[in-house]
């Protein structure tokens, strides 16, 4: 089996990666940063994020699992004292995998009417570069509202703890394949108004952001920060693929909900 260590780069998260190196080549595995079977981020969600990224192109050849150095993590649930145990795992048992759903993001340009494809683990996020975000939003080809605002968010069921859960969103079992819309700030009274609610919406249901005026925006997919101008639409739907999360034990995502959240 060929495996990549992916780490955050501090000096604690370089010496576990170090660690589990000399472990798992040990053990015969072959170090791949290439084609990797496995991919163990150590650090936080945001190595996770980036490791996914990095990745992106060969999910369906690739798990993906996390030690995190830090506080517990959503992708990163594994603490530097169980790297032994995770590594002997790694080397000595074929080990499960659970997929989760992904976030496809369509950007079309209005010039020579290119597109952008990109897939997000957690979310999307969309705001004007100067001023309110001034958008329709379709669902499934019918006008469902023009949104007056900070912005808009749209999140995988993964992603429903990240951002989305700032933003009042509900939070959702990664086995739901679905995306969800939510508002930052709208501007709602007598002539404006917006759902005000966060919207779930299920495989093959499609939701395009078309702007109204302004066609530059600012862009997140993740931890990425994007710029695109002259945009025509933004097409939203449950991607094709899915990330593969290696499982070597259960840890049930209400029980993470509540660790993270809640407390004893
Ligand atoms: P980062 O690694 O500092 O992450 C920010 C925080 O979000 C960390 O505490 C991380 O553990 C947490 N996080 C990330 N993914 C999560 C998930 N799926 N569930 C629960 N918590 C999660 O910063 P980064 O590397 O730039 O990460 C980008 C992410 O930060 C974005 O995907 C977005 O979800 C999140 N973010 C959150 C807010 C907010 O909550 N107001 C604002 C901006 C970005």
């Amino acid at each position: 089996m060929k495996f990549a260590v992916q780490s955050k780069g501090d000096p604690t998260s370089n010496k576990i990666k170090e660690q589990i190196t000399r472990y798992l080549t040990g053990f015969d595995l072959i170090y791949d940063e290439e084609e990797p079977d496995i991919v163990i981020s150590v650090g936080g969600d945001g190595t996770l994020l980036h490791a996914f990224h990095r990745y992106v192109h060969r999910l369906a050849d690739t798990a993906f699992v996390g030690v995190h150095t830090g506080h517990l993590g959503f992708y990163a649930d594994w603490t530097p004292d169980e790297v032994e145990k995770l590594v002997i795992h790694l080397a000595k048992t074929p080990f499960q995998v659970v997929e989760y759903p992904l976030l496809e993001v369509v950007i079309r340009f209005n010039n020579n009417q290119s597109e952008k494809r990109y897939l997000a683990l957690n979310e999307c996020t969309v705001k004007a570069t100067e001023g309110s975000l001034v958008i329709d939003v379709i669902i499934k080809g019918d006008k469902f509202e023009t949104f007056r605002g900070d912005g808009l968010c749209i999140s995988t069921p993964t992603g429903s703890t990240a951002y989305n859960k700032a933003l009042f969103g509900a939070i959702l079992h990664p086995s739901l394949s679905a995306i969800q819309l939510t508002e930052m700030a709208s501007i709602n009274n007598r002539v404006y108004r917006t759902i005000g609610s966060p919207l779930v919406l299920p495989e093959h249901h499609t939701c395009i952001l078309k702007p109204v005026n302004d066609v530059n925006f600012n862009i997140t997919i993740d931890h990425l920060f994007l710029v695109h101008k002259d945009v025509h639409s933004l097409q939203y739907r449950v991607a094709e693929e899915r990330i593969r999360f290696a499982r070597f034990r259960p840890f049930p995502f209400w029980r993470r909900v509540k660790e993270s959240f809640v407390g004893d």
